[in-house]
């Protein structure tokens, strides 16, 4: 087998694990390959069961002491329970729902059980523990991410399979890899899998992280060469006008808005274009920055595209633009407009009358014509399809402006961004307090729900947010519909409404303008409202199920209270107990950065960037936060690999498989 394979030549996987795999972005051999287990069960000692303290898995030896018995709990649940005994303590074990037990094991068999010691009605047990007849043969057994349709036991043996029966070439030579400390890659994979030690895992996963290190940040350069090359010709912006401009404002810039309009004033002074990303937490201000790079453009008679991600924060914007820039100039392309707004749209795009472009991705699907595009700003490029802004910036010439929200830590964005400068907007408008916020569970949904009463009372409204995933499936719009319902049994007499993505448009701006007015009071919603809205008088955001949410998400949401004066508050309803310690980090913090930066821990880099979400993201195995110093190690090895002869061959095959990841890929790292 080749790494290319597709998963189906692994024997034992048909259409239905295939389907299962696709789910986990595993589609090739080489992915099974690479798709680590996220943890190990240490099997390689038996312990006695009073040595052990309650909650700790373990592996025993034990005999059976009883015969089975089964007890039917309530329908759908049946106990099977039985006592065991090694020589320092006898326990009970329980098995939920799994009858056929009885039909292996019996009173008087000795047998391995891997599991924990809880205490449970005035007895020490063993829940649902993993059976072995034997001494598990390997010390360490690998435990993956499973989805509907995958056991552990199942990927077990494909990628046991898979690593003996795959040809893999080592890319590195003996000397490269002495030098450097690293394991051959077919060890590395079987150390990393199958280990014998969990300090073999260490060695095994540097390899594997190591490789994707090199390989992801020679791309980088690569696609970093690529763009020098495009920086010949030049729009010069002349005159930048920040005191103009800034009268322009009803409000004083912060230090650090006037900070970032003097770095892109700075900008438009070099001989290059500009790329500049702008990172600044929700409610920093950093749409007025995106004007003054649009004032600067007007002023020299150039164009400016101001991409957002959704429509409604397309219209907002316009609001604010209309308060800076003379009415003829602005010009909103929609994706709901009629053939003959859109042509007008277009015209005056064309015939340049119009400077200031706001609009979504409707802007680029169709054929619009530009007259002097100079720039091109995508406003919370997180949300943005990487590939929509790919195709706008990869077809025009012109300075470029992201503004993020995701904060990043800076060394990252250095290798995320490469070539790009980042500004950051470290500071909030003054007056702005800490958004108060609450984990609530079952027994104190009452309770928030009288609290949000009162916040109603004081004139005050609120945000409830359902985490519907895809809006684009029917069931969501029922469960979205079914949601209101139930929601608004607790607040009768109060008017609410339900704003989610299956809605017009114009539906949308209906719901959001009563919204904005003060006229509903309530606004249920999916996550459609995440980016962006501005309505000051909402003072409450209550997040059904937030579990189901990253932190980065939840900060964002968050970010759409405690826009006025008032003090503001977000309530987490959750009873995931998993979920417990990641939420508890939103209760604890209102900096955007430390949040992202937790997200990133909890979830892996890929995710937070949304690079996952449109497709595989580059990196599979490495975690860029905690594999920071093996990044570091990676550009370091980079750039002496460009400068000598020493390992030529090394150096092409890193670059070889660099460019071997398509294009798109690329596209979605560079920039996202
Ligand atoms: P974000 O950075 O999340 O995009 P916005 O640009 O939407 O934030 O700004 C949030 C709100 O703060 C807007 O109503 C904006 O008018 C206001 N604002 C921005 N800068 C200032 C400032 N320096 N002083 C007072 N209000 C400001
Ligand atoms: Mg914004």
């Amino acid at each position: 087998m080749n790494l290319k394979d597709s998963v189906r030549n692994i024997s034992g996987v048909g259409e239905k694990t295939e389907k299962a795999l696709d789910k986990v972005n595993v589609s090739t051999v080489r992915d099974l390959l690479y798709y680590l287990p996220r943890t190990y069960r240490d099997l390689s000692k038996v312990r006695k069961l009073a040595d052990i303290s309650l909650g700790e898995m373990a592996l025993f030896c034990v005999q059976v002491d009883t015969d089975l018995h089964t007890r039917r709990v309530r329908r759908g649940m049946e106990i099977t329970s039985f006592e065991v005994s090694d020589d320092s303590l006898t326990v009970n074990v329980d098995i939920f729902n799994q009858i056929h037990v009885k039909s292996y094991i019996k009173k008087g068999d000795t047998v391995y059980l891997y599991g924990k010691l809880v205490y449970n009605k005035n007895k020490v047990s063993i829940a649902s523990p993993e059976i072995y007849f034997q001494k598990p043969a390997d010390p360490f057994a690998p435990i993956y991410p499973l989805t509907a349709g995958l056991k552990q036991n199942m990927l077990r043996k494909m990628i046991k399979y898979a690593i003996s029966n795959t040809s893999m070439k080592e890319i590195y030579s003996v000397r490269f890899r002495q030098q450097f400390a690293l394991p051959d890659i077919k060890s590395a994979l079987l150390g990393v899998h199958f280990p014998r030690d969990l300090e073999q895992v260490k060695q095994a996963r540097a390899r594997v992280v190591f490789d994707e290190l090199l390989i992801f940040c020679r791309m980088i350069e690569l696609l970093n060469e690529e763009k020098l090359e495009n920086n010949q010709i030049v729009l010069r912006i002349l005159e930048p006008d920040i005191s103009g401009f800034t009268a322009k404002l009803g409000f004083t810039p912060t230090h650090a808005q006037n900070k970032v309009m003097r770095d892109i004033a700075a900008d438009f002074g070099k001989p290059c274009y500009m790329n500049r990303l702008i990172q600044g937490d929700v409610g920093s201000g950093k749409t007025v920055l995106a004007f003054f790079a649009m004032d600067c453009l007007a002023r020299n008679g150039y164009q400016s595209i101001m991409m957002a991600p959704t429509e409604i924060l397309a219209e907002q914007h316009c609001k604010t633009a209309a308060a800076l820039f003379p009415e003829e100039q602005i010009v909103r392309v929609s994706g709901a407009m009629t053939a003959k707004q859109r042509r007008e749209a277009k015209q005056r795009i064309a015939d340049g009358s119009a400077k200031i472009i706001i609009g979504t991705h409707a802007l680029i699907y169709g054929d619009v014509e530009f007259h002097n595009l100079g720039l091109l700003i995508t406003d919370e490029q997180h949300r943005f399809g990487v590939k929509q802004r790919a195709a706008i910036a990869g077809k025009h010439d012109v300075h470029s402006l992201i503004m993020s929200a995701t904060p990043i830590p800076r060394s990252l964005a250095l290798v995320l961004y490469g070539k790009t400068e980042v500004s950051i907007v470290d500071e909030l408008p003054p007056g702005r307090k800490d958004v108060k916020t609450y984990m609530i569970r079952e027994p104190k949904y009452r309770d928030m729900i009288d609290f949000i009463h009162r916040e109603l009372k004081k004139g005050r409204q609120a945000y409830i947010v359902c985490p519907l995933i895809e809006e684009s499936e029917n069931d969501d719009l029922k469960s979205a519909q079914e949601m209101f319902a139930e929601i608004g049994k607790h607040y009768k007499g109060i008017p609410m409404a339900l704003l989610h993505g299956k809605l017009k448009n114009a539906q949308k701006q209906e719901i959001m303008k009563l919204f904005a007015a003060g006229e509903t009071r309530i606004l249920v919603s999916t996550t459609v409202i995440e980016v962006g809205i501005n309505v000051p008088n909402a003072t409450v955001m209550a997040v059904q199920n937030a579990e189901r949410f990253g932190l980065a998400q939840l900060h964002q949401l968050r970010g759409r209270v405690g826009r006025g004066t008032e003090q503001s508050y977000c309530f987490l309803i959750s009873d995931n107990q998993n979920a417990m310690e990641r939420l508890k980090v939103m209760t604890l913090t209102n900096d955007g950065f430390e949040i992202a930066e937790k997200d990133m821990q909890f979830r892996g880099a890929g995710d937070v960037f949304g690079t996952r979400q449109h497709g595989q993201g580059a990196l599979v195995v490495a975690n860029l936060v905690q594999d920071m110093k093996q990044l570091e190690k990676a550009r370091e090895v980079l750039k002496r690999l460009a400068q000598g002869s020493e390992f030529g061959a090394e150096y092409e095959n890193i670059t070889k498989a660099a460019m071997e990841l398509t294009k798109q890929k690329m596209m979605e790292i560079a920039l996202n």
